[in-house]
This record gives structure tokens, C-alpha cells and sequence, in this order.
């Protein structure tokens, strides 16, 4: 298989190239996000409450398996179904397993992007199965043919103009529709499909040992549709989602709102608390809760990647990232864009398939000091790249131009006369050099300074 990062880098030229107008949709959407996000964390002590959340977060990753099996025990005694997926074909044998059973025939889905990660849509297609997804984003993209181009806005790379033309073909809706007009249409379509709906299909934000409560945050009902109409509700919950306490969640859930939209608390809060009771007047007949692991365990055993697994996925440090704001998610290739997926990506996919994703990054370090749970992505970043080093895979010329810049650096005589070269090698010349072709195709080219750093350090300190 060619590998990942050549796709990468195409996959990004060849979407600026052909839909120019992606960067300024993304980037006029994360900036968006990223004031909110200011304003959210200038109203709290956010230091204070990061610190607090990366400490619970810590905590029950190095706890896991007592705080799974106190889970699962709450869920049980919730009246939950509770499954355990190893990777991506046991989640899907699982929802095949319910479908069969019950008689599946149509499911509405509220965003979720494990499912995403586990293909969901595709197995349940492949048994015949009609899948609508619920969120607008969600539903605009799946209308599209399309994957999320961000976590929490799946659709922040398209237009107004692109949903105005989608609905007109695909919902009827006038060709220069309000976006009042196009989310009532849209609100219409999907209302008969909550109400024909066998099961329902959500993720889950945090999933409390003590109580075995699933939270579910989100702005539009429809996920608190999706866990209360259809008379079945699968939750899809990562095993790195637990929190110890009912307590913990209140913090959480106030922080992740914080951090992804700028919102003291998501619109609607879901918790989910086992199916419907005798007596109450709606909610499903059966709850079935599936812990996924999907390569969860093998990053949770590595000493430097494991902080990853503190995420809440947010999208901050996709907001704030100056590389994912040119292109968005799609070119980076799977479901998790921007510094979380960098770094996720590796452990998940392995570093062979993963790579270039944790070089998609100028380490600024502007990720982690958004982050809520303070995961430290440019360390991280780094420790996949030195080890894509130790591994040998990074090309053979990139590995010889390294070898010799730091043969030259360490000799003061050898990369004064370097400099001084490159100094006097004409423009014309020194831009068609290959990495500065690369870098001068599409910039202001490269320029040096007249006098070396060495020289203007010298005369500073004088
Ligand atoms: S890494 Fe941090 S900022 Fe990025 S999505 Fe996860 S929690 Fe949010």
C-alpha cells in the first residue's frame, strides 16, 4: 500500500487546489469556535480546572480495569445490556447480533464519532439496514457522500451555499432558502424518521462508574430523540470515557462545553440511565451499552502516547492548529483530524500507516495550551516521530540531509562556510534546491539574512 504521508500531502494540494474555498469556510468556523472557546475559559479559573480534569482523567486510565467493572456492574443493575468490542469487527458483529434479533430495519444516529472509527453506517448497511443520521452536520455530510471534517462540526468545510444547493436537490427547499428555512426542512425530514425508527445509535461522552449513567451532550435534541423514541438504544462508548463519580461528570460536563463551543453547558445534557421503567411514559424497551477497546488497551500500555486517551474530544486544539485550519480534516485521511488525531493516530493505526500525521504540525504547542484534560501534544508528537526515526521509516533523503546538517552543526567552521554559500548562491539557484522548490511553489520565497545569526548575536552582545 503507497504510504500514508504521500496521501496526505496530496490529499491536502489537491483540496486547495480544486475547492479553494475550504480555507476560508474552516478557517472562519475555528476561529468562531476558538473566540467562543476564549470567552468560555476567561468567565472560570480554566488552569484550575484543567489541572482538575487531567487528574481525574489520569486517574481512571491508571485504574481502568476496576473502574470498567464497577461500570459494568452499575450498568447491569441499570437494566443495561452491557458488550464488550475488542476492535471494529466485534462492535459490528454486536450491532449485527441486535439487528437480527430485533428485526432491525431502520436506525437514526446521533453524532458520535466512534462510530465513525467503526464504520458503523457501512455494517449496517450491508445487512440491509437504513441509517439516517440526526445531526445536522451529521446529516448534511451523509447526504454529501461525505466523512466529518471536524469533531465537532462535521460540516464546517462546506458553504452556505453548498447546503442551500444540496437541499434544493435533495429536500426541495428554495435555491436561496434562510438557513432558518434549510434546518426547518431539514428538521421535517428527520422527524418521520425518529418516529419509524427501530433502534437508535449515539455515542457517549462520559460514562460514570459509579451510577452506570451515560452522559450525552449535545445542541440540537436529536440525540435526546434518538435515546428516547425508537424502542431500542445502543450507546457506542470508548473504554478511556469513564469517570469515578456522579460528581466528576458535573465538572466534566460543564468544561468540555467550555472548551468545544464556548458554552456554559451543551443545550441539552442526556443521562442515560438504563431502559424505561415501569410507569414511565416513554424511553426504550431496551438499552444496550458496547465498550470498545479498537487498539484502546495497546495505547493505554504506552508510556508517552497513553496522556491521548485523557481526551474528551472537544476539537480545540483543531480550532486553534494553524495547519488543520488551511485544509480541515478530510485530507489527514481518517476520522480524527488535526493534533488529536496526529497523535492518536499512531497508536490506533500504528505509526507505519500513520505517518506523516505527527509531522502535520509546526509544534507550536498552541494545541495543548487549549486543551482542557492538558494533553501534551507536541511531546507526544515528538516521541512518534523519533520513533518513526528508530524504525527507519522516514525516506532515505530526509534521513541524509539530517545526518549531514548535523555533521555540519557540530562543526562551527564547517556551517559558517554552508552559510556563507547559501548566502551567495542567487536566488534563481538556491529556490529550484529541493526542499526550497517545494517550500518557494506556493510562498513568498526564501530569503536569507545578509549577515549570519552568529554575526548578529555577536554584535548584540558587544
Ligand atoms: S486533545 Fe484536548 S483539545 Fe484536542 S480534542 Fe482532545 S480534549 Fe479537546
Amino acid at each position: 500500500m503507497e504510504p500514508h504521508s504521500r496521501e496526505y500531502r496530496r490529499a491536502a494540494e489537491a483540496l486547495l487546489r480544486e475547492r479553494p474555498e475550504v480555507r476560508a469556510s474552516v478557517t472562519a468556523a475555528t476561529t468562531a469556535f476558538d473566540e467562543h472557546r476564549a470567552r468560555a475559559y476567561g468567565e472560570i479559573d480554566a488552569d484550575r480546572w484543567r489541572s482538575w480534569a487531567a487528574g481525574v482523567k489520569s486517574h481512571v486510565l491508571s485504574h481502568l480495569d476496576t473502574y470498567l467493572e464497577q461500570a459494568e456492574a452499575s450498568l447491569r443493575e441499570n437494566g443495561a445490556v452491557v458488550h464488550w468490542a475488542e476492535d471494529a469487527e466485534g462492535a459490528a458483529e454486536i450491532l449485527r447480533g441486535i439487528v437480527e434479533r430485533e428485526s432491525v430495519r431502520r436506525v437514526v444516529k446521533g453524532k458520535s464519532m466512534l462510530s465513525e472509527e467503526l464504520g458503523v453506517n457501512h455494517v449496517l448497511e450491508a445487512v440491509g439496514v437504513h441509517v439516517r443520521e440526526t445531526d445536522l452536520g451529521e446529516y448534511i455530510i451523509q447526504l454529501l457522500g461525505e466523512a466529518p471534517s471536524h469533531i465537532v462540526g462535521p460540516a464546517i468545510h462546506r458553504s452556505l451555499e453548498d447546503v442551500r444547493e444540496l437541499f434544493a436537490r435533495e429536500l426541495g427547499t428554495a435555491r436561496d432558502a434562510s438557513p432558518d428555512a434549510l434546518a426547518a426542512a431539514a428538521r421535517a425530514a428527520l422527524r418521520d424518521e425518529f418516529l419509524t425508527a427501530d433502534m437508535g445509535i449515539t455515542g457517549g461522552n462520559f460514562l460514570v462508574a459509579e451510577t452506570g449513567t451515560v452522559a450525552l451532550i449535545e445542541n440540537e435534541g436529536n440525540i435526546r430523540l434518538s435515546t428516547s423514541t425508537p424502542r431500542i438504544h445502543v450507546a457506542l462508548v470508548g473504554i478511556e470515557k469513564l469517570l469515578p463519580r456522579l460528581h466528576d461528570l458535573a465538572g466534566f460536563l460543564q468544561l468540555t462545553s467550555r472548551a468545544a463551543t464556548g458554552q456554559a453547558v451543551g443545550n441539552f445534557v442526556s443521562l442515560v440511565q438504563g431502559p424505561r421503567r415501569d410507569g414511565e411514559p416513554n424511553g426504550p424497551e431496551q438499552v444496550h451499552v458496547v465498550l470498545v477497546d479498537n487498539g484502546r488497551t495497546r495505547a493505554l500500555a504506552d508510556d508517552v502516547a497513553w496522556e491521548a486517551l485523557r481526551c474528551v474530544r472537544c476539537g480545540a486544539c483543531l480550532n486553534i492548529c494553524p495547519v488543520y485550519r488551511q485544509t480541515g480534516g478530510h485530507p489527514y485521511g481518517w476520522v480524527y483530524s488535526g493534533p488529536i488525531g496526529a497523535i492518536l493516530a499512531p497508536s490506533l493505526l500504528g505509526l507505519a500507516e500513520a505517518l506523516p500525521l505527527p509531522h502535520a504540525s509546526s509544534l507550536c504547542g498552541a494545541c495543548t495550551d487549549v486543551c482542557p484534560v492538558r494533553i501534551p501534544i507536541p511531546e507526544i508528537l515528538l516521541a512518534w516521530r523519533e520513533r518513526a526515526v528508530a524504525a527507519g521509516l522516514v525516506p532515505a533523503t530526509e534521513r541524509s540531509a539530517l545526518k549531514a546538517y548535523a555533521a555540519a552543526a557540530a562543526r562551527p567552521r564547517v556551517f559558517g562556510a554552508a552559510g556563507a554559500a547559501f548566502r551567495a548562491t542567487p536566488a534563481r539557484v538556491r529556490n529550484a534546491l529541493p526542499l526550497l522548490r517545494d517550500w518557494s511553489a506556493g510562498r513568498t520565497p526564501v530569503e536569507p539574512s545578509r549577515k549570519p545569526f552568529r554575526a548578529l548575536w555577536q554584535e548584540g552582545i558587544e
